[in-house]
């Protein structure tokens, strides 16, 4: 059926593309990749081959409406190298298009490091906010960090492991020492997630920086002391001195 089909693949482990994710790609018209070469690796496991085109920062202007003109009669589907489409990588502006012009916009969610780093963490999940990747010039990053502070949520930030230990010495230094976890590799054989505080992490991987793919995530601000019974009694006391 002709439209626009976001399609989640797998961040490391292959087994994890689902099979309507495998059957939507088998059957699109066109495939818009971030890179050729990494997406024609994920159709030869699954032995199928299909057209593709380039969609990335540096073109999505200029194929865009290519693209949009295609869905009318097509199914086009768009994938990232890794993960979920529009999540740190190309696509909004492709989807906002593709609904503007009456086209069917269709998701296959599946992999998302983000999300599978929530699960390793053991840091509180009912309220979550995505950064993405932090800016890597040291005033930026400070402010970026300075204006979630306050923020009464679990952090989440994708990171490098050139930057990681200046990225947690930041957070240590914005948020103050909270707890934290990294991890690592998810879904790859090297798959870890490291727990500690910020501070610690730090230190940890100072001199040692860590390779391949990570996310970091930061546990919320401790909610604000509430007044200790003794405080209570005291109050009260002295309420009930001025008592007709
Ligand atoms: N769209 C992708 C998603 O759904 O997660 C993210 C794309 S973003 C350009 C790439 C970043 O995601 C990496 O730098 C890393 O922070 C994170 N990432 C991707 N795969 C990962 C993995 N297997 N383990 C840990 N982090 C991963």
């Amino acid at each position: 059926t002709p439209g626009l089909y976001i399609v989640a693949t797998p961040i490391g482990n292959l087994g994890d593309l689902s099979p309507r994710a495998a059957e939507v790609l088998s059957q699109a018209a066109v495939i818009a990749v971030e890179d050729t070469r990494v997406t024609a690796g994920l159709l030869r496991h699954i032995g199928v081959k299909r057209p593709m085109t380039p969609y990335h920062d540096h073109n999505a202007a200029h194929v865009r409406p290519q693209l949009i003109a295609r869905m009318g009669t097509e199914a086009v589907a768009l994938v990232s190298d890794a993960g979920t489409p529009l999540i740190s990588d190309p696509g909004f502006k492709l989807v906002r298009e593709a609904r503007a012009a009456g086209h069917a916009v269709v998701t296959i969610p599946g992999p998302c490091a983000a999300v599978a780093a929530l699960t390793l963490a053991g840091l509180p999940t009912d309220r979550f906010l995505f950064m993405g990747f932090l800016p890597s010039k040291e005033q930026a990053r400070a402010e970026t960090i300075a204006e979630v502070a306050a923020i009464r949520a679990t952090l989440v930030f994708y990171e490098s492991g050139p930057r990681l230990a200046a990225c947690l010495a930041a957070l240590a230094a914005g948020l103050g020492d909270r707890e934290a976890a990294v991890t690592r590799e998810i879904t790859k054989k090297f798959e870890e997630a490291v727990t500690g505080t910020l501070s610690s992490l730090a230190a940890r991987y100072a001199d040692a920086p860590p390779k391949g793919e990570i996310v970091v995530v930061v546990a919320p601000p401790d909610p604000p002391a509430p007044a200790s019974a003794a405080d209570a009694d005291a109050a009260l006391a002295e309420a009930l001195t001025r008592l007709p």
